[in-house]
């Protein structure tokens, strides 16, 4: 049956699901393989080349968890107070030369190094101190505010396994095993156009019938928190040639070749037949809202192919797009191990309909409800050109191809903007 609609996706061709999408993009994309040595300083957001061994226990000696007395828990009443003689005091950074005898007790302090023969340490507002005494409550279990070597990290363990893109808690790892560089995979190198005879530079003079480029501002930034190097190659206008001759001249000497607009089916999209015309396309039409001519391909490039992908013009689908498509893309250029976000249950205000057998992200704001249930409000203005439904909102709902209605009150799955570029 013939339909006419205002849903762009009623038209001919099959989609590809997005599961299907992930494992082309799996079998065909390889890691760059160029290792190098940087310093730890310099190695936030890198992909660990190979796995990093501890070199050392964590924390390298048994030490104190507070401030307070350390005992032999031998020492202690089972039931009543225990009085001990305070005979030292053990400091952070120096070494206590006095074992700890029976009967004894040593003033230590936070991250001071446990003495010999004690192995339990009373937190200071606990205790009472009677002259050169220290009066300890009954009930303590041994062990207790005593943190022992190799608690936190065992020496010989992968610290930092091969493929983990490095967070600032991964380089305070490193650093407190006494690393001062780590073997990573090199920076990815990625270009970056716009396409449109109606695009302009922001700062330019704009023609009535014109607008200022946004696509560029919002992926070179994207790709600037992923820590790509990232090339900004300005705009192109919707005419073939030049589009095939720019996509071949960025391939030579990047990993990827980013454009959006002009991969849909208007007469003014070229995209698609340029790099059929230089390469080869993977796939083109993914099963997902707003987003759908998405395309990828492989061209001519550095180390014999670099990696392309179109996405649409509009900001809305380019950011979904470059998110599901393009980040993890990026992870497994960069040889890292792509993890899929988890999505947080949350409770739809909206109802919503929408077609089976394909992928649905829906711009939503956050707000907790009056029964303390987190609920996602949706964006008033539906578009995909609508920008400040990413700027108005926290993040993404995500219906899944089975879903086809949803009603207000529905647990529905949330993907935070942070989430979905950690
Ligand atoms: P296209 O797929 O090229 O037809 O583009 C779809 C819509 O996105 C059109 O309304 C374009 O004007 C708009 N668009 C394309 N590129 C950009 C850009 N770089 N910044 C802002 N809007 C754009
Ligand atoms: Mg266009």
């Amino acid at each position: 049956m013939a339909q006419l609609s205002d849903d762009c996706f009623a038209f001919s061709g099959p989609l590809l699901p997005i599961a299907d999408m992930e494992r082309m993009i799996a079998e065909r994309i390889a890691p760059v393989a160029e290792i190098e040595e940087v310093g730890v300083a310099a190695a936030l957001g890198r992909v660990v080349a190979a796995d990093v061994i501890a070199a050392q226990d964590l924390p390298p000696f048994d030490n104190s968890a507070v401030d307070g007395f350390a005992v032999r828990h031998a020492d202690l009443a089972a039931d009543a107070e225990t009085r001990l003689a305070v005979v030292d005091r053990a400091l952070a950074g120096h070494e206590v030369a006095h074992p700890l005898r029976s009967g004894e007790a040593i003033r230590i302090f936070t991250g001071a190094p446990m003495p010999a023969g004690a192995d339990t340490v009373f937190m200071q507002e606990d205790c009472r101190i009677e002259g050169d005494a220290v009066v300890a409550p009954p009930g303590l279990e041994r062990g207790a505010n005593s943190r022992p070597a190799g608690e936190d990290v065992r020496a010989g363990t992968v610290m930092l396994p091969a493929g983990r893109r490095l967070t600032a808690q991964d380089l305070a790892l490193a650093a407190a095993q006494g690393a001062t560089t780590l073997a990573v995979r090199r920076r990815l190198r990625v270009a970056v156009f716009s396409t449109g005879d109606e695009i302009v530079e922001p700062g330019a003079a704009r023609p009535a019938a014109a607008i200022f480029d946004a696509n560029r501002h919002l992926l070179r930034a994207l790709l600037e928190k992923f820590g790509a190097e990232v090339t900004d190659l300005g705009i192109l206008r919707d005419a073939r040639p030049a589009l095939e001759r720019a996509i071949s001249v960025a391939a030579a000497d990047h990993d990827l070749v980013l454009t959006s607009g002009g991969v849909s089916t208007g007469e003014a999209d070229h995209v698609r037949a340029a790099v059929e015309a230089i390469g080869r396309l993977v796939f083109w039409r993914v099963a997902i809202k707003p987003g759908r001519p998405v395309a990828m391909g492989v061209v001519p490039g550095r180390g014999g192919a670099s990696a392309f992908v179109g996405l649409p013009g509009h900001p809305a689908a380019v950011y979904v797009t470059f998110v599901r498509v393009v980040w993890p893309l990026l992870l497994r250029l960069a040889g890292a191990a792509p993890r899929a976000p988890l999505a947080l249950p949350v409770r739809a205000t909206f109802p919503y309909r929408k077609r089976g057998g394909r992928r649905e992200y829906v711009r939503v704001t956050l707000r907790r409800a009056g029964d303390g249930v987190v609920e996602a409000v949706k964006f008033p203005v539906d578009g995909a050109g609508v920008i400040t439904s990413l700027t108005e909102t926290d993040g993404l709902v995500e219906l899944g191809e089975d879903v086809t209605d949803i009603a207000p009150g529905a647990t529905v799955h949330f993907l935070s903007y942070a989430a979905l570029t950690a």
